[in-house]
């Protein structure tokens, strides 16, 4: 199975193909970035506008120049074709990021996909973000149902399978953690995102006293994040506030990824999400899955950040299992949550 992948659910502008034969994933991103302050809706809707036909036409070339050597040998009169040669498209399937997401930059996502579709005349396949980021840990650790700790920009949930769903076992009260984050390093001038800027100035700081918000499986960023803008604002050294606003978020995310574990009675942890890519929160998360003799795994940074190659692969599992969408369909939600979505495509439905 060969499925185009379309991603734009905030900030990358991102393409990907997907071979489920050779298992190779080709990804070409364009990410938007802020003159000033954070994620402007509009100005990420330009940048997708602009940013999506041409990752698009890219991933579309890379899979009419790799389609030939994917297509089984065929006679020279074309009767041996595979599934998508036959049709004359280099693909079988285009998946796009349905939601959850900035309204404005789904409605053209959803747009690019569905002229795909008609363009190539393949069927569309309407993935949800937040199980895209779940289902590329388990997929590249071949995990069999592992918790799930979504840790992006907009969303911070743990997921566990039950049932014929990804249920929210807990999720944060207020915003996602990245933007929690980027919200403190924008008060303090650091240019959008702000991730990576802690995590930098974190490494020579010392621990200074921040609140810390657990609720039973439920966790709030608010009050740290005020709490760590004020400690600023009075002069506490900001490598300071960095290394303590780290300790504290990652610690109640590790903390509510034990208990999940602890619930479900799983061994297994997949990390998602952007800020999955720094080491701190993955260290703490590897220490207590290490305590507690559960496997760790964490996908590669280009698994970890938005991109069209986790649309791709779960749009290639949902293509395989008949989850393909009508056009009247294929309409975009921005608050779509990951157990609305019926899970068809893994053989242990029973769980
Ligand atoms: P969602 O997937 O919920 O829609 P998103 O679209 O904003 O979120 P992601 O790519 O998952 O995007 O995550 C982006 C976030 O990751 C930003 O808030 C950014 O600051 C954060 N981030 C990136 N690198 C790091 C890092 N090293 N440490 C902490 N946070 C990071």
């Amino acid at each position: 199975t060969r499925i185009l992948g379309i991603e734009g659910t905030a900030w990358a502008a991102s393409a990907a193909l997907y071979d489920s034969e050779s298992d190779d994933v080709y990804i070409q991103s364009d990410a938007y970035e802020p003159d000033s302050g954070g994620i402007h809706p509009r100005e990420a809707a330009e940048h997708m506008h602009e940013a999506i036909p041409r990752v698009v036409a890219d991933v579309l070339e890379h899979a009419r120049e790799t389609a030939d050597s994917a297509s089984e040998p065929r006679a020279t009169d074309g009767s041996e074709r595979s599934s998508s040669s036959q049709r004359d498209s280099p693909i079988d399937a285009v998946a796009f990021s349905q939601g959850p997401g900035l309204g404005p930059c789904l409605r053209i996502v959803g747009t690019a996909a569905r002229t795909l579709s008609q363009t190539l005349s393949v069927p569309l396949v309407g993935v949800n973000h937040m199980v895209a980021h779940l289902e590329i840990g388990r997929h590249t650790a071949e995990f069999d149902s592992p918790v799930c700790l979504n840790a992006s920009g907009a969303n911070a949930h743990l997921l566990a399978y039950r049932n014929g769903r990804y249920r929210v076992l807990g999720e944060t009260m207020d915003t996602g953690v990245g933007n929690a984050i980027d919200k403190f390093t924008r008060h303090v001038g650091w240019s959008h995102p702000g991730g990576p800027k802690v995590e930098r100035a974190a490494k020579d700081g010392e621990y200074v006293d921040l609140p810390y918000v657990v609720k039973g499986m439920d966790f709030s960023f608010s009050g740290i994040m005020s709490a760590a803008k004020q400690a600023s604002d009075d002069g506490t050294p900001l490598e300071d506030v960095c290394f303590s606003l780290q300790e504290n978020v990652f610690a109640m995310l590790t903390e509510v990824s034990e208990r999940a574990l602890s619930l479900t009675g799983s061994d297994e942890l997949v990390l998602g999400g952007g800020v999955g890519q720094n080491a701190r929160l993955r260290e703490m998360l590897a220490d207590m899955c290490d305590q507690r003799g559960a496997d760790f795994h964490a996908p590669e940074p280009r698994f970890l950040r938005d991109n069209a190659g986790m649309i791709a692969v779960l749009g290639a599992k949902m293509y395989d299992a008949g989850e393909t969408i009508a056009l009247e369909d294929s309409r975009v939600d921005p608050n779509y949550r990951p157990d609305q979505v019926p899970v068809t495509w893994r053989s242990d439905e029973s769980e």
